[in-house]
């Protein structure tokens, strides 16, 4: 999508640790009316699936899963939790994710009345990384029952290998922006031709 790519050229840095920085746009401040446009995207690349819902994980999949959801008929949006709360009341799905960027395990969390056997879900997140917390989520999702109709992400880091073992693993995963490589030196950055 030309118009993230553009984003990321203008606004995002490169971090040491093949860390990406979009917090101008993405990740801290949001700019809803790109949102806007990729959940239009989204939805074309999704167009013919039934979608009952979308699965995403706080916090930055928050955002772009619920402006995604408009162009989805305002399906509900369910964002997995990262910590235990005394209002997550109810039996709950729940697995274990390592974090790429925090470097450190903690739990992802559903409770079990929003997400039911049979329903149709599109997964949503902001970064594909190693994939690990697409694999929760995922997991979750066999847990629940639930049919995966596809994977959508903002940026995939395309030199890491979540993209390509979800692929292999047969997701329709789709990526709005697959950085090919980074160069935290030079500040560089380069896309895969045509991702999605
Ligand atoms: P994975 O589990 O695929 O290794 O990493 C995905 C998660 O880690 C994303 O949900 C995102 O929060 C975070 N992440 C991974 N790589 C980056 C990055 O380069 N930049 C930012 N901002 N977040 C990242």
């Amino acid at each position: 999508m030309q118009e993230l790519e553009e984003r990321i050229r203008r606004q995002g840095t490169v971090k040491p640790g093949n860390v990406l920085k979009v917090d101008a746009f993405l990740n801290h401040q949001c700019d809803v009316r790109l949102f806007d446009h990729m959940g239009a995207e989204w939805a074309r690349l999704f167009a013919g699936h039934q979608i009952d819902k979308i699965l995403t994980i706080e916090a930055s999949g928050i955002g772009i899963a619920c402006m995604a959801a408009r162009h989805f008929g305002d399906v509900p949006v369910v964002f997995a939790k990262k910590t235990q709360s005394i209002n997550l009341d109810g039996d709950q799905y729940t697995t274990r994710i390592y974090s790429f960027t925090k470097q450190r395990e903690y739990p992802v969390i559903v409770a079990k009345r929003f997400l039911k056997e049979g329903e149709h879900v599109l997964i949503l997140d902001d970064f594909l990384a190693k994939g690990n917390a697409l694999h929760g989520l995922i997991d979750i999702c066999h847990d629940a029952k639930v049919v995966i109709e596809g994977i959508g992400i903002a940026v995939e880091k395309g030199f890491q290998e979540g993209g390509r073992t979800l692929r292999k693993e047969g997701y329709n995963l789709k990526s709005l922006a697959i950085v090919e490589s980074m160069d935290p030196d030079q500040g560089t950055i380069t896309f895969a031709p045509n991702p999605a």
